[in-house]
Order: C-alpha cells, then structure tokens, then sequence
C-alpha cells in the first residue's frame, strides 16, 4: 500500500485501509471559501424559494440529501431512517390505494393512515388546541430556569447557564416549541439532555419540514375545486348544502387577503329560518397571518376583551365572523340597507346576496353614476353614517368606495366585521378616517355638496370638534379618546358615549 506520507501520521487503521488513505485535498480551501460558497448556496436557495417554490420542494427532498447537516449523532440518524421509513411507507400506501381503487368511479382513501404530515390533525367542537396543552396538569414539570444573571447557586455551588445537563434539559424542554405536528415524544419524561449541537439540527430539520408540509398542504387546498377552501370549510358548506339550507354553492364571487366569498342559490326555508333565494357565504380565511394585524381592532373592543386573551388564533378567527354577524344585525335592526345574516357556523358567515342572477352588487367604486345618482349616493351615505353612529353604535372603520355596493337604485355597506364602537380606543380616528375616505371620493365624484372630512366628522358624529386643520382636528380627536380611556380607568366602564344627544342602544350579547 503506497500510504502518501505527505497525509502526515495518520491513525493505524488508515494506513492498512485496503481503499488507501483518505485524499485530502479536496478539503484544502480557505475559510473564506468555504464561507462565500455557502453564501451563494444560501442565496441561490432563497432565490428559487420565491421563484419556483414548487421545485425547491422537490429538490429538498428526503431529509438525507441536506449536505450541511450534522450526522454524527445517534439520534439524528435514527430521526433520519424513521423519516425515511415513514415517507416509504405511505409510498406503499399510496400504491396500495390505487391498486384498489384501479379506475373505479367511487375510490377510497388511505389519507388518514399516512404517517407523514397528517394535515387535519385537528378536529371540530371538542377539539383540544395544542395551545390550551401546554399546562397540561398530567405533563412533568419542565425543567427550572436560569435567571437573567446567566447563573443560580452560590460559592462554588454555582451552575451556569452553560452546564451541560442543566443546558441539554432546557434544550428538549425547548423542543416543545417545535411545530404542532411534529413529534418529539416525552423527552422531558425521559429526561433527555440534547447537545446544543443535536438540538440546533433538530429545529432545523423541525423548520424545514413545517415548511415542506405547508407547501405540501397549499398544493392540497389549491387541486380542489373549491379554491383557497379548506377540507374543514368545505365539510361545513357541504352540510350546509347536504341540510337543505342551501341549494347549490355556484362559485366564488371574491378572494381577499381575509375572506373568501361564494355565492350560492338558497334552499328550503326552516320554521325559524327564510332563507333568502341568494346567498353570499363569507368565509374568513384561517390562515392567520393577515389577522394578526387586525388585533388592535377586536383587542380593545371591550365586547370581546375578557374572551381575546384565552383565545387561539382559530377561535379569534371566528371571533370575526360573530362580529360581523352582530354588527350586521345591529345595521338591519336600524334598517340600513346591508346583507341580512343567514347562518353562522364557526368562521362561514351565510347572509343574503346583494346583487342578482349570481352577478353581485358593483362596488361604488367600480360605478359610473350620473350627478344625480352620485349626489343621492352622497346623502344616502351621510345618513347611513350618522344612523351607524347613533342608532347602531358602531363605527364602520373600513368605508370606502370598497365596502359600499351598489344595488337597486341605493347604497349597501358590507364588511363591517372590524367595526367598532365609537368608545373603543380608537374609535374616533377610525371614524375620522371613514370620513376622509367618504368626503374625497364624492368631491372627486363632483358632488359639490360633499362636506369636507372634518365637517362631515362632526355631523356624524355630533362632536363639535372646531380645529380648522387636519393636524390639530386629529390631535382633538385622540385627546377625546384618551380622556374616555381615563374614564375607564377610573370608573372601571366607559363613558356611555360621546355623543350628547341620545343614549346608545343597550347591547344584547
Ligand atoms: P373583504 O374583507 O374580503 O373585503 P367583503 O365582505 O368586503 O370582504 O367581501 C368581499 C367582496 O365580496 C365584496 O367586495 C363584494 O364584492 C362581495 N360580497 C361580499 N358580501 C356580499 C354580499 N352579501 N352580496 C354580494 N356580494 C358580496
Ligand atoms: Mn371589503
């Protein structure tokens, strides 16, 4: 065996190795190299990410092929083969279902048994959220803390944060934190101590899979005919449908970044129920990225404020759709003219249909009105605002020429799930910014008549706020909602209203 000697003394076993020793120049590269080319890869990676999400998909492929991963643990390789294992088995139970199932019209499905990604991992009324588990009572005790300071004990009792079995604790206490659907047993039980090394690969791999199974469950929920609808969602438009309430759901009227909206012809009327000959079903999304920035609407609506805080994002979801609801029935109740609610169930709102024969209502912005229309249009908005105000209580918060539909000769306002209370904290200001909203698009409209923002602010609302600029007016305004927030703080309730004329209806939750 011609051993290089240039390889420098390696261990015994090298030498008498029969495939020789180890080349070792491919290894040769600088730091920087090594750097930079992981850079790139990074980069490269990122790129197709956004362009080709689908092909990343694919070629991140089975757990094994990740080059930058650390094999030199146990447990990561035994993650490895159990993933391997998994993805071969539903394999064979794919290729079992299609053996049965041949081409046969009526098919069945193995789904439920993967043991990849199993998608609907949750289930309806009685479900149990993977938040409100975290106190379970039955769980051991997670390991303790160190503090702040990085270390507890004293003298030479000192641990720090850094101690190996205090560290690997925490660190499989952390692994909790890992996506709902990914497994990691009771290590706590066990009381598993993961290397900072083991634990760092693990979340890793934790991440790129909750990422790969949502790709995976996007593909899903877009190869259905109803798009964007979840298998969840449509299990409840298909009883809706299968009850008799509805006749037929005939198609998707709009997609938002919140809500999706179908139309569907009604069905047979209940004893307590008429159900209108055209429905719009709204179904707020349960993807819940786009709500988060919604808090501050329903957060301090004190309506819901001893509910928001044990709430899961699923639940604040249909929180919006109850809202809607409420704020709808509150609307009809004033006889402003607004879908009248059908049904709620969870986060699907059925109301009637504005428009007809499946073509809905234009939005007022998409209208071309002639000057009367426009100026009736004008007036029809003023008195709606001022009856929202008074009579409903509430404050439409995102009116616009988007939320008003135009139908039978008149105004409709839909969407109103954001809708508030003129006393909630920010009451004023989103009032203030409905009125903007109104005044420009009928003084861009030519409606001569259309009072500027501030005037209109204080016809609606009654409050004779006299600052003549936009700047001190919106300063007015804040400083009236942070005396009403005083108020609360105070009184323990707010002020009934700040509106001097009537007293607001009394709300029946
Ligand atoms: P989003 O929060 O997505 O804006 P909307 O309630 O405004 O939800 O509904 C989106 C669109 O769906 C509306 O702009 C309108 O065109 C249509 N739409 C909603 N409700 C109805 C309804 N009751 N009748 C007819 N069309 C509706
Ligand atoms: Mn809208």
């Amino acid at each position: 065996a011609a051993a290089a000697p240039e390889a420098g003394p390696g261990p015994a076993w090298q030498s008498k190795c029969p495939w020789g020793a180890p080349s070792t120049t491919s290894m040769s590269c600088s730091l920087a190299d090594v750097m930079s080319e992981q850079l790139a890869k990074e980069l490269q990676l990122e790129e197709e990410n956004a362009a080709f999400p689908e092909v990343v998909a694919a070629a991140e492929g089975p757990f094994i092929t990740g080059e930058n991963i650390d094999t030199s643990s146990d447990l990561m390789l035994a993650q490895m083969l159990q993933m391997e294992f998994d993805r071969e088995y539903d394999a064979q139970l794919r290729r079992e279902e299609k053996k049965i199932n041949g081409d046969s019209k009526v098919s069945i499905s193995f789904e439920n048994y993967r043991k990849v990604h199993p998608y609907d991992s949750d289930s309806s009324e009685d479900e149990v959220d993977w938040q409100d588990t975290r106190h379970d009572p039955y769980r051991a005790d997670k390991p303790t803390t160190t503090p702040k300071r990085g270390f507890i004990g004293k003298g030479k009792d000192i641990t720090t944060k850094h101690d190996e079995v205090l560290c690997g604790r925490k660190n499989t206490a952390r692994m909790e934190n890992f996506a709902p659907e990914f497994q990691v047993g009771d290590g706590i039980g066990m009381d598993l101590k993961l290397s900072n090394q083991v634990f760092n690969a693990l979340k890793q791999h934790a991440y790129s899979e909750e990422r790969r199974s949502a790709r995976l469950h996007e593909k899903k929920e877009h190869s259905t005919a109803e798009k964007a609808v979840d298998p969840k969602t449509r299990l409840l438009l298909y009883k809706m449908v299968n009850s008799g309430m509805l006749e037929t759901i005939t198609g998707c009227i709009s997609t938002g970044k919140e809500s999706v909206v179908f139309h569907a012809y009604g069905g047979n009327a209940t004893e307590d129920k008429v159900i209108p000959p055209e429905c719009a079903i709204k179904v707020f999304k349960t993807t819940l990225n786009e709500f988060k920035n919604r808090d501050k609407y329903i957060k301090d609506d004190y309506r819901f404020k001893d509910r928001f805080s044990k709430l899961n994002p699923r639940k604040i979801i249909r929180m919006w759709a109850e809202k809607e609801m409420h704020n709808l029935t509150r609307m009809q109740n004033a006889g402003i003219p607004c879908p009248r609610v059908v049904i709620l169930k969870k986060h699907v709102l059925v109301m009637s249909f504005i428009g007809q024969d499946q073509v809905p209502a234009p939005k007022l912005k998409d209208v071309t009105l002639s000057s009367e229309d426009m100026k009736k249009a004008y007036y029809q908005i003023l008195n709606m605002m001022q009856q929202l105000y008074r009579e409903c209580n509430l404050v439409h918060a995102d009116l616009s020429e988007y939320n008003m539909l135009w139908h039978d000769g008149k105004v409709w306002l839909i969407d109103v799930s954001q809708s508030v209370e003129p006393t909630h904290p920010h009451g004023l200001e989103f009032l203030f910014r409905d009125c903007r909203n109104v005044s420009q698009f009928f003084q861009k409209g030519g409606v001569a008549e259309a009072l500027n923002e501030r005037e209109l602010f204080n016809a609606v609302s009654g409050l004779n706020i006299t600052a003549d600029n936009e700047v001190d007016f919106q300063a007015e305004i804040e400083a009236l909602e942070k005396m009403n927030e005083d108020h609360v703080q105070n009184h323990g309730k707010k002020l009934s209203t700040f509106s001097s004329d009537g007293d607001p209806p009394i709300y029946d939750e």
